[in-house]
This record gives C-alpha cells, sequence and structure tokens, in this order.
C-alpha cells in the first residue's frame, strides 16, 4: 500500500483533476493502491470540479439484434458458440424501435441506446440503423448505437444520419484480451474507435471487470482509454455477470471494493467523462450504489426491460436517488460543450445493465 503522504515523482508534475493523456500504468497502479478513504476522497474531489456531484445521468437501453453473434468473447451469451438458452431475434423493424423510443422518451429518458449483436454491421443492414438513428433524433433524444466494429465509411454514415455516441467497448487491458476474445483484435477495437472519432461522433467506451484479471489488468484498460487522443465522453464499467454456458460461467466473485476503486480511478484519470455502471447492477446492493456514486459514477444503465415489462430496478434506483438527494440528469442543450468545462460544487449546490455483453 503506497501511504496517504507518498507522491509519485510525476504527480508533481500535474495539478490532479487535469484532463491527461500521458498516464503510466506505474502511475495508474498507484492509483489503485492508495488507502480506500484517500483514493474516494482523491476522486470524489476531483468529480466535484467538473460535475454536479448529486445528478445522475440515466439511458436505456434496446436491443434491436439479439444473440446469434459469430464473436468469441467469453462473457457473452449472445455468442452462437455459447449454449446459453438465449433465443436469437432477428434485426426488429424500424417502426417497432421508434415505438419503443416514444415509450422511453414518455418514461423519461433522454437518450436511447440501441444494441445489435453483430461482428460489424453488413451493408444491407445499413439503411435500417440509418433509419433508426434518424426517427429517434426526430423524437427529441439523443442517440446511441453499439453495432460492433464500424469502417471508416459506416462510422461516417452513422454520423451524417446524426448519431450521437457510438459504443465499443476495449473490454480489458492488452495483456488479458487474448484470454477473453480471440475473434478480434484490441487493434481492431482501437480502430473502430478511431473511425468514430474520425466521423464527429462522441465516443462510449469503457470495459468489464471481475472476469479473472489482475489489478494491473484493470490499470492497464484505464490506462489505454485515458491516454486516448480524446477521453471518451461515457465510460462504463461493467461488472461481470456470470451466464451459465458461458466460458466465465463459474468465474470467482470479484471483491466490491475492487469494482469501487475502479471507478474511483476511472473518475480520476477521466475527469470530464461520465463514468457509466451498467451490467453487473442487479448484483449490486444499495450500499454499494452509493458508494460508487461518491467514487464518481454518474450514469446508469436502466437495462432493456424497462420499456418492455414492469422494471423494479427502475423504481428501485429512483427510490435511491431520492434517498440520497440524487436527481436524474436532464439532457443537455444543443449548445452545450461535449465535455463540461471544470466547475465547483459543494454539498449544497446540487439540487438534487444489461446482463448481455455488447461489444
Ligand atoms: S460482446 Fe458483442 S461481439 Fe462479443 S459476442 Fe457479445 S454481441 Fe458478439
Amino acid at each position: 500500500m503506497t501511504s496517504a503522504a507518498t507522491v509519485a515523482p510525476s504527480e508533481l508534475a500535474h495539478v490532479p483533476g487535469d484532463i491527461r493523456h500521458d498516464w503510466s500504468r506505474q502511475e495508474v497502479e498507484a492509483l489503485f493502491d492508495l488507502p480506500f478513504n484517500d483514493l474516494l476522497f482523491r476522486a470524489q474531489s476531483i468529480h466535484r470540479r467538473y460535475f454536479d456531484p448529486n445528478r445522475v445521468q440515466v439511458s436505456t437501453l434496446l436491443s434491436i439484434k439479439t444473440g446469434a453473434c459469430p464473436e468469441d468473447c467469453a462473457y457473452c451469451p449472445q455468442s452462437t458458440r455459447y449454449d446459453t438458452g438465449l433465443e436469437a431475434e432477428k434485426l426488429m423493424a424500424v417502426e417497432k424501435v421508434l415505438e419503443q423510443a416514444r415509450a422511453a422518451r414518455e418514461s423519461g429518458a433522454t437518450r436511447f441506446c440501441m444494441g445489435a449483436a453483430w461482428r460489424s454491421p453488413k451493408q444491407r443492414d445499413m439503411p435500417y440503423v440509418v433509419a433508426m438513428v434518424k426517427g429517434v433524433r426526430e423524437l427529441g433524444l439523443e442517440s446511441c448505437m453499439t453495432l460492433g466494429m464500424l469502417s471508416g465509411e459506416q462510422a461516417q454514415e452513422l454520423a451524417e444520419a446524426g448519431l450521437d455516441y457510438y459504443n465499443h467497448n476495449l473490454d480489458t487491458s492488452p495483456e488479458f484480451y487474448r484470454d477473453i476474445i480471440t475473434t478480434r483484435t484490441y487493434q481492431d477495437r482501437l480502430q473502430t474507435l478511431e473511425h468514430v472519432r474520425g466521423a464527429g461522433m462522441k465516443v462510449c467506451s469503457g470495459g468489464i471487470v471481475g472476469m479473472g484479471e489482475q489489478v494491473s489488468d484493470r490499470a492497464g484498460l484505464l490506462q489505454q482509454l485515458a491516454n486516448l487522443p480524446q477521453h471518451p465522453e461515457s465510460v462504463p464499467v461493467n461488472m461481470l455477470v456470470r451466464v451459465e454456458g458461458t466460458p466465465l460461467a463459474e468465474q470467482a466473485d470479484l471483491d466490491p471494493f475492487e469494482f469501487i476503486r475502479t471507478i474511483a480511478v476511472a473518475r480520476i484519470m477521466m475527469p470530464a467523462s461520465h463514468v457509466r455502471l451498467s451490467a453487473g447492477r442487479e448484483e449490486m446492493n444499495e450500499q454499494m450504489h452509493a458508494l460508487a456514486y461518491f467514487a464518481g459514477a454518474n450514469s446508469i444503465f436502466y437495462g432493456e426491460k424497462l420499456l418492455t415489462t414492469p422494471n423494479p430496478r427502475a423504481n428501485s434506483d429512483m427510490a435511491l436517488f431520492a434517498r440520497l438527494g440524487i436527481e436524474p440528469e436532464q439532457r443537455q442543450v444543443a449548445s452545450a460543450p461535449a465535455v463540461p468545462s471544470p466547475q465547483f460544487y459543494d454539498a449544497t449546490a446540487g439540487t438534487a445493465g444489461s446482463a448481455r455483453g455488447v461489444h
């Protein structure tokens, strides 16, 4: 453990909370090594420079094409390689997707995310997904998609349709990656992120913890994300959901404090990004959610069931928000900057997942 008073020489060159893209692995590991209270204090202090600590952004997710994915991501029940009993579904009709988007808007969602279990979209699918993006935009919702790997042209096409965000996760560190996925490389993933940025869209990219990786792998994942030329605007930190039939079904539990540490380190390294809790929330109790918000998480996925069935999760999230004095973040106005400028919030200034891994 690094003592609270220890300051790494490299830290002397930086003001904590500055936007940086030059993190060394050693520095990131030193953050993970801090005493828990020191780490959380540091993360919360930085969080307040950029965000209202009492607001959490809420997104909904709809699976527009489920299962039968040819990739072999070891955590994912949508892979065709694992027998998980998941029923595959074809690409949904555009009108059906827009119906769900309308329902999401009525239930207060400000961003509508659409996920398809593809290696990458086929050209024949593009007109449909483009129509979905346009329709969701016309409803006044922010749009987000996760469709697998994108070529530069596909990214351009989606950007021209008005897609706000594209999700593509790095999943884990480059070193541990081959233990989890063999059908696409780390470089493939980085290239898709480059195409998304090149087309002018916002990036949503994070990873999964609890897959048997070491602390150095969690550090490696965050180092990769933070050292991108621009930080992802959204950084989902997922806790592995062990699904029977997948290779990770028997994976041992991760110490919950390691999950909270990962959130805190993500907050410190990418201070202006939304750090999102998504998969694995079902297994986290209220205290764990509250600690995650304190560590700097400020976005949640309601999960895809919200739109079609009564969602106890949604109700309990709102009840917890009320108990903690948290309010859902409103949609940013079109002229607002994508990356918020530093601001200071004090305790009184503010007002108040999906189990299916997709890409
Ligand atoms: S995570 Fe995405 S790419 Fe990997 S198997 Fe699941 S749906 Fe396919």
